[in-house]
């Protein structure tokens, strides 16, 4: 993949593309010397409404003349309105805002440590996690991330996260001791490869945190607000977690996080016990509240359904006509991965080349998130350079 350095006064932890991106409108961005870009990575799975959604900027430009900031020494009534919307069209009771992924799944590891240590007392807080998994770059969410490559040089590692086999239920029953507290896991492993939970691996992970007073708690980062045809992923798998965890689609590119939690784990929480100086102020707080109603007001969960029948379809097709490249189409929504035999940075840069941004997950897989406003134009487009890509790749 050709990526470039850092400019000297950046720290050089971003293996950046060599594209400068100066404006977003809908599904396009534009580069510096004004080259167009149609846009199927949405920022990671950030901007599901598309660059710059007008409801969203709108109601963020009242804010801006009306309150940015006041902590949470105040109540701040919009953490009302989204805290009722989320639970609302979640069937979870209480929410916590922050301010990105990592930080709410921080938020889940302590909620669950400081539940199991009232009920079970202090020797209980160990969370079981996958293989694969991704859930954030600080210290105790790299930990639990199931990948190697992102705790390297980070040692001393904190205790107490056990990885084991994603959709290996027996693995995780043999893993559960008196000491475990918590299950964390994705539904569909967005930066490890783009695979899903199967049904019955999840109703057994439900199951076995009944069994034995243990906390599930799905980091739903990427696949929540809308992304994978249901407000949540874990609506399609017939069960109800304890805890989830929310951030890059919420606030349609401005930072937000959040986790909400039933009444019951939501009591681990009591004044002074968890918190943070910017999170849920009323200028995210806007720009969740608008979020989550245009894809209510716009019918969006039935259109990624729409897109995802017409992506999945078109892109069966390409490995129909490239049965040697092309292995396997994968993911839920507008979460995709096409699985290849061949390295998938080359496709990656051809389509770049030719205006069109798809994402990487792992070394074989092109990974797609386009918006939810995406058109059938533009997801033939899509397809046709990938084509193009695979027959020169
Ligand atoms: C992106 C991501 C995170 C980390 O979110 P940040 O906002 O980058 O901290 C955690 N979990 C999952 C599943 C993610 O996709």
């Amino acid at each position: 993949m050709s990526t470039t350095t850092a400019p000297y006064h950046l720290m050089n932890n971003y293996a950046r593309w060599p594209v400068h991106l100066v404006k977003g409108e809908g599904n396009k961005v534009w580069d510096e010397s004004g080259k167009e870009y149609l846009d199927f990575i949405s920022g990671i799975a950030v901007t599901s409404l598309g660059h710059v959604p007008a409801k969203v900027a709108k109601k963020l430009h009242e804010q801006v003349d009306t309150l940015w900031h006041c902590s949470n020494l105040f109540h701040i009534p919009q953490q009302e309105v989204l805290a009722q919307k989320l639970s609302q069209v979640s069937g979870l009771d209480r929410a916590l805002f922050c301010n990105s992924g990592a930080e709410a799944n921080e938020g889940l590891i302590k909620l669950a440590r400081r539940y199991a240590q009232k009920v079970k007392g202090t020797e209980c807080y160990e969370i079981i996690t996958f293989g694969q998994s991704f859930h954030g770059r600080t210290l105790a969410t790299l930990t639990a991330t199931g990948q190697e490559k992102v705790k390297d040089g980070f040692t001393p590692l904190p205790e107490g996260f056990v990885t084991v086999p994603y959709n290996d239920l027996d693995a995780v029953k043999q893993a559960v001791n008196e000491k475990t507290c918590a299950i964390l896991l994705e539904l569909v492993q967005g930066e490890g490869g783009v695979h899903s939970a199967e049904e019955p691996f999840v109703k057994g992970l439900r199951q076995l945190c009944d069994q034995h007073g243990l906390l599930l708690l799905i980091d739903e980062v990427q696949t929540g607000i809308g992304r994978t045809g249901t407000w949540f992923a874990f609506q399609q798998y017939e069960i109800l977690p304890d805890a989830i965890s929310l951030a890059k689609g919420l606030g349609s590119g401005f930072p937000i996080g959040a986790i909400l939690a039933t009444e019951e784990a939501a009591q681990a929480f009591s004044p002074g016990t968890h918190g943070t100086t910017f999170g849920g102020n009323p200028l995210a707080m806007a720009a969740g509240i608008a979020t989550v109603e245009t894809i209510e007001e716009d019918g969006l969960l039935s259109r990624v359904n729409q897109l995802n029948e017409l992506l999945v379809s078109r892109l069966q097709q390409l490995k129909t006509a490239h049965p040697e490249k092309v292995v396997e189409i994968r993911g839920k929504g507008l979460l995709l991965g096409m699985k290849l035999s061949i390295p998938a940075a080359g496709v990656l840069d051809y389509a770049r080349e030719k205006g069109v941004l798809v994402l990487l997950a792992g070394p074989q897989v092109i990974r797609m998130l386009p918006s939810f406003v995406t058109t059938e134009d533009e997801i033939e487009r899509v397809v046709a350079v990938l084509d193009e890509a695979l027959q020169k790749g």
